[in-house]
């Protein structure tokens, strides 16, 4: 099996995380892996590009800043 890419991007539209079924609203960073979308708690688990893998550690830390600001 060929490793698909996986792509970090802002929701256009409303769409159900493949991991844990939770909505990800649009303009939420999501990450795609051929059809499906990944919330960031689940894209963190998943990445296998390191580079990748560092944007969504900190993306999800600036979540939990924005949540205690
Ligand atoms: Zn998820």
């Amino acid at each position: 099996m060929s490793e698909e890419a996986q792509r970090l991007v802002q929701a256009s539209r409303r769409r159900k995380c493949a991991g844990c079924g939770r909505q990800i609203v649009k303009g939420e960073y999501t990450l795609v892996r051929g059809r499906k979308a990944y919330c960031l708690k689940c894209a963190s688990s998943i990445v296998s590009d390191p580079a990748l893998s560092e944007r969504i550690k900190l993306l999800l830390r600036e979540k939990i800043d924005a949540y205690l600001s």
